[in-house]
């Protein structure tokens, strides 16, 4: 009970990289990003594409362990990792790479893969609503417009960017829909699915494809709801998991959750819903520099002090999927969002009434068999 046109996404993959191949022999440019404060809307609007390089895989690990510390995070290392051994196409393709100053770990290493590839790296303030983060983020936005200006020797007029501004919005909304499918119950989707669907979707060389893409997906799985098809039984205990980013490669709690009997119904994360809740606003009477830093400030990762948004949106999300538990995923070594896993714990026990789970894994298989047994516990925890 699959959707069939998860076969596509199965195979896009492939067939985005020999688009993006395409693409470059044709002359056009490409903007290679990393995390989800990248303004894709400037790239849009220079004319370039816009693609999500790899990071979620353990393979490039070993190779980046020559030149970084081993305990660092895993996707700081993966995305190292992909740089330097060639095997990322997307990277390769990559004319240009837009960073920021999130996570020390990530911050410190784009300066060594800055060296590879010619890198901008944008100054994210700490937090989203201190006096004058708004002012110096759109600033930091006019950095980055003038750089890829002259890099590819073009113009971004505001026409440009207020037409790239409605094509992401259209693209977020397709996105929210498609994970808007799993509040059916039981849900008609995998987690596993869900994510790598969404997740393969940002390797999309063509919008307007893409777009179309996840809408089919999302309309089919719709009409299997409205048919009462799932994977799922209906006692199947809803999980929303936050945390730090998954991808395909590091999907293993997730799919640890489904082969125990849960279903993972809600990403909070960033290769979630994260990065969609809120649109740019497209007002015509608004600095539309101002909107786009608007909308990537208010993003709540970890990274900023304090992420009180983190909170607002795991309850929003909690309330709207219906769900019996929250997983708590940390990256090892990953300070930031395994310090704040003690906040997230206090609100989803106190506030939300729900049973919570903090792992701390890495990309590896070494330790799945237990991982499999404490999400047993937690899931025999909520069945009662
Ligand atoms: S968790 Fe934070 S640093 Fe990591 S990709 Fe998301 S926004 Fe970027
Ligand atoms: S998972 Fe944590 S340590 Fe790794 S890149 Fe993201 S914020 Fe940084």
């Amino acid at each position: 009970m699959r959707p069939e046109s998860m076969k596509i996404f199965d195979d896009l993959r492939n067939l985005n990289v020999l688009t993006i191949q395409n693409a470059k022999k044709n002359g056009e440019k490409v903007v290679g990003c990393y995390c989800t404060y990248s303004p894709q809307e400037l790239i849009l609007a220079a004319g370039a594409h816009s693609v999500t390089l790899c990071g979620t895989r353990q393979e490039p690990v070993a190779a980046a362990e020559r030149d970084l510390p081993r305990n660092l995070c895993p996707l700081i290392k993966s995305s190292y990792g992909f740089a330097i051994t060639g095997k990322c196409p997307y990277f390769e393709a990559a004319d240009l790479l837009v960073a920021e100053t999130t996570c020390d770990g990530k911050k410190k290493m784009y300066e060594l893969m800055g060296k590879i590839k010619p890198m901008h790296v944008m100054n994210l303030p700490q937090s989203a609503d201190s006096e004058g983060a708004l002012e110096q983020w759109t600033q930091e936005m006019h950095r980055f417009k003038a750089w890829l200006e002259q890099k590819f020797a073009v113009q971004i007029t505001e026409e440009d960017i207020r037409k790239a501004i409605k094509l992401m919005n259209r693209e977020r909304n397709a996105l929210r829909r498609l994970h808007a499918v799993t509040k059916f119950k039981p849900s008609p989707i995998t987690g596993v699915d869900l994510l790598v669907s969404v997740w393969t979707k940002g390797f999309n060389v063509n919008k307007e494809e893409g777009i179309k893409l996840v809408e089919d997906l999302a309309a089919e799985v719709e009409a299997m709801a409205a048919r009462g098809e799932s994977p799922f039984t209906a006692d199947a205990p809803r999980i929303l998991l936050t945390g730090c980013p998954v991808g395909f490669g590091s999907e293993k709690v997730v799919r640890l959750l489904e082969e125990s009997g849960a279903s993972v119904v809600a990403f909070e994360n960033c290769s979630g819903y994260k990065s969609l809740d809120r649109l740019v606003d497209e007002d015509p009477n608004k600095d539309v520099m101002v909107a786009l830093a608007e909308k990537y400030l208010n993003i709540p990762c970890s990274c900023m002090t304090p992420n009180q948004g983190r909170l607002e949106l795991i309850g929003k999300l909690a309330k709207e999927y219906e769900v019996d538990g929250v997983v708590d995923l940390t990256w090892q070594a990953c300070h930031t969002y395994n310090v704040e896993a003690f906040v997230i714990r206090d609100y989803v026990q106190k506030q939300l009434n729900l049973p919570y789970m903090h792992l701390e894994t890495d990309y590896s298989e070494s330790d799945v068999e237990q991982l499999r047994v404490r999400v047993q516990a937690f899931l025999e925890l909520i069945q009662g």
